[in-house]
This record gives C-alpha cells, sequence and structure tokens, in this order.
C-alpha cells in the first residue's frame, strides 16, 4: 500500500536528481564489437573489493552495512547461477583503464580517482555506478571492474535521496557476469534505478532478482544444478511483408499465474532468443515499445505469440507484427500516487492499491484494464477519472490482490476499442 505524499511526489517530477538512472555498462577489448553473449567461463571469480569500500568515505554513510551489502549481493546471483564468488580485500582503488586488456585484477571501488570518474562516462554527475568488462574474441570475459560513482552517496539504510548500496551492487553484479540491461521495470538489470525517496517509499529497487534477472543469468551459467536446466525460445519477428523488424520486446509469462518469466528484444535483423526459462507452460507475447518522456517504458501494442511448453530443446518461434503504426497514439502510462512514473509499482498480496493510467484512450469508451494473473483484479467501480499534472487525462483504479500470489513481477494491460491491447509488462512487482 502507498500513502499518498505530496511531497515526494512533487520531487518525482521536477527534482530531477531523484530521477537520475544508473545504467553505464562499457564493455571493451577482443575488438571493435562484442559478440552478443559475454560470460565467464569459470565457475569461481575472485573479486577484489578495495579498501575504498571500507575505509571512512564521504560517499558511504558512516555505519552502513557495507559487508553485509556485498555478501548478499553476491550471494543473490550466485544462488540463481551457481557461480561462486571468492571476494578479498585490496588497498588497490583504481579500476583498468578502457583498453584491449586490464590488470587481470575483478576490482569493486568507489575511489574518487579521475580514472574511476572516466569510466562513469558523459553521466558521471548521476549515475550510482558503470561497470566495465574486458573479454576475448570468443566472448569470454576475462575481467570485470565495477565503479561505483564517488561522486554519488549511498546508505544501506534507506536515506532519503541516497543509493541503497545493495541494490546498485546487486545491478553491476548483474553487468559484472556479461549481462545487459532489462526492459522490465520491476528487474535488477532495469537500466534505471532510483534513489531512496522517490514516491515516497523508503527503498523503491527491490534488493532481489526478479525472474527476468533469473532467466538471463541460467541463460548464460544454468541454475548451479544444471547447464541445461531451463528452456529456450529463439525467433525472429518480422512485419507482414517479412521485413524483419529490431527492437521488438518479446516476453513470457507463465500460463498459469500470469507471473512474468523472461524478456528479450529483437536484435537489427529481427532475431531474438529467450533462454534460462523454468519448464512449465508459457504464454509468449511481443509488441512495440511505446514513448515516453523520460525513461524507456512506454506502452506496448502488442499481439499474443502463442502458449507453449518449455522444454529443453529450443522451439522455433515466428512472430509477425501487423501493421505497425508509426506513432504510439495509444500508449498508456502507469503510476501510483497520482503521478506516472517509469517505476515497478509495488503492489502486497492480500491488500488493495490505487493505481493510475494515464494516456491515449485511457478513460474512454470501450476501454478496458486487465491483469493475465488470476490473482489480480480491478474493481471497476472503484475507478474515478483523473489528470496529471502534466495535463494528460488518465484514471485511477483500485486492484485487488489475492493473499496467495506467488512473488514476482505482473503484467498490466489495457484493452482498447477494436481489440488491440497496449501492454505494461512485468510492472507490478510482489515482494
Ligand atoms: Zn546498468
Amino acid at each position: 500500500m502507498f500513502l499518498p505524499n505530496r511531497a515526494f511526489l512533487f520531487l518525482v517530477l521536477l527534482a530531477a536528481p531523484l530521477l537520475v538512472s544508473a545504467k553505464s555498462f562499457t564493455v571493451t577489448g577482443g575488438g571493435s564489437r562484442p559478440p552478443a553473449l559475454l560470460r565467464w567461463v569459470k565457475r569461481e571469480i575472485t573479486v577484489s573489493i578495495s579498501s575504498s569500500l571500507y575505509s571512512e568515505n564521504a560517499n558511504i554513510k558512516y555505519g552502513s552495512d557495507v559487508e553485509g551489502a556485498l555478501e548478499r549481493s553476491f550471494a543473490a546471483w550466485s544462488q540463481a547461477t551457481g557461480v561462486v564468488f571468492k571476494l578479498v580485500r585490496t588497498e588497490n582503488l583504481r579500476a583498468s583503464p578502457a583498453g584491449n586488456a586490464g590488470d587481470g585484477i575483478n576490482l569493486i571501488t568507489i575511489a574518487p580517482l579521475s580514472e574511476n570518474i572516466l569510466l562513469l562516462g558523459r553521466e558521471a554527475d548521476t549515475v550510482a555506478g558503470a561497470t566495465q568488462i574486458f573479454f576475448n574474441k570468443n566472448g569470454v570475459i576475462t575481467e570485470a571492474d565495477v565503479v561505483l560513482n564517488p561522486l554519488q552517496q549511498f546508505s544501506t539504510d534507506g536515506t532519503f535521496g541516497t543509493f541503497d548500496l545493495e541494490s546498485a551492487l546487486m545491478h553491476e553484479i548483474g553487468h559484472l557476469m556479461g549481462l545487459d540491461h532489462s526492459p522490465i521495470p520491476a528487474a535488477t538489470m532495469f537500466a534505471n534505478y532510483w534513489r531512496n525517496g522517490i514516491l515516497g517509499l523508503p527503498r523503491t529497487t527491490a534488493r532481489s532478482l526478479s525472474g527476468d534477472d533469473l532467466a538471463a543469468a541460467r541463460a548464460l551459467y544454468g541454475n548451479g544444478e544444471s547447464l541445461v536446466c531451463c528452456g529456450k525460445f529463439t525467433g525472429y519477428a518480422a512485419d507482414e511483408n517479412g521485413e524483419p523488424i529490431s527492437g521488438i520486446l518479446v516476453w513470457a509469462e507463465e500460463a498459469e499465474t500470469g507471473r512474468l518469466s523472461a524478456s528479450t528484444a529483437t536484435d537489427s535483423r529481427g532475431r531474438f532468443a529467450i533462454a534460462g526459462l523454468p519448464f512449465g507452460r508459457v504464454r509468449v507475447f511481443a509488441g512495440l515499445e511505446g514513448g515516453f518522456w523520460w525513461g524507456k517504458t512506454g506502452s506496448l501494442q502488442t499481439i499474443f505469440v502463442g502458449e507453449y511448453e518449455v522444454a529443453k530443446n529450443a522451439a522455433k518461434l515466428s512472430v509477425i507484427i501487423p501493421n505497425l503504426p508509426g506513432a504510439p497514439q495509444h500508449s498508456i502510462f502507469a503510476g501510483l500516487n497520482g503521478e506516472l512514473a517509469t517505476l515497478p509499482m509495488p503492489i502486497a498480496a492480500g491488500r488493495t492499491t490505487t493505481i493510475y493510467l494515464g494516456g491515449g484512450e485511457i478513460g474512454g469508451n470501450g476501454f478496458r484494464l486487465g491483469f493475465d494473473s488470476p490473482f489480480i483484479h480491478t474493481l471497476p467501480e472503484s475507478a474515478f477519472d483523473f489528470r496529471f499534472e502534466n495535463g494528460m487525462k488518465g484514471i485511477g483504479v483500485l486492484i485487488a490482490v489475492d493473499a496467495d500470489i506467488p512473488e514476482g513481477d505482473y503484467s498490466i494491460f489495457v484493452e482498447l476499442e477494436g481489440g488491440l491491447k497496449a501492454y505494461l509488462p512485468g510492472m507490478l512487482t510482489v515482494d
């Protein structure tokens, strides 16, 4: 549940520093273009923790549980994949400079050296951190360095306006393992993560891995018990004339629960692969990403690809996206507390939450809000018209969440007149 807090919400729209993302992910070495997949081959990775994280440090709030944040964030990825991290301390402060090869040491540092700040790129004044990967021509990662931004403030107790250290580490360790960003707002690997305090919540970035994170990691490393733990789909997205379409978001949801399993996007030749999927029945969707004023997740004009059994042998899917309209006139946006945001929206089992939707034909005739999960229900009689501060029309509506909903991420869709569906995949999260 959310307590409306206008003061914080106001900040969400107007105080840019609260909105900053942490998106840097740099690959280097091994030639000009990285292979499609980057991964470690060894199953035990030694990571050196710079003394800059432990020493009294103006950038990490005094008394923060640095040791615990490091242990838990590495353990989460380790439990998901069976990859073992050996953490050692070092006096080393400096990440390897960009180039074909590093110094062979995997380092996590927050030392305020110009070389480290350089790795944060042009967004050094806003991002929480950056990870630099060195790899060889076979896509094997040979070194990874994580720079937590020494120009930012971190804490482990939800201090307003700071980055949550554990969440930041979780995200950068994902990069260290070779993962790229996820389009799913509730995923740890979503490009944007948030300072404490946004939407009036003490901490909005989950300290747990979402199904999408697990699938992405297991696609590279297995689940610790088996490299063939998981299933895979490959496919191709094209328009009606057979022309490939890049950047189409493809995702899978568990057929029974509606919980989001994994996502991916088509490459420049329209190809995609979703791997690391738990076995079972899934429903696969594909859609065009809509616009958004800041941030990536707007809405999707979505097609239902089909329902499939996830098996060890990769199934091949073919996705035809009919008649793509150029403008996302059917975009929908979602939010909480009367504001729209590119944020995962936490919902609680056994509770009701008011969600806000805006844009396009929201609130018009023939509009229907829905969920793929049988655990989430709309209370249509609770809906009220609403106008957001930017003038966009929308609605607020109460949704009820069953007490026995499994933890995970769930999609919202809006069905418009003519049967067109716009999705916000993985926008709702149950922790
Ligand atoms: Zn990132």
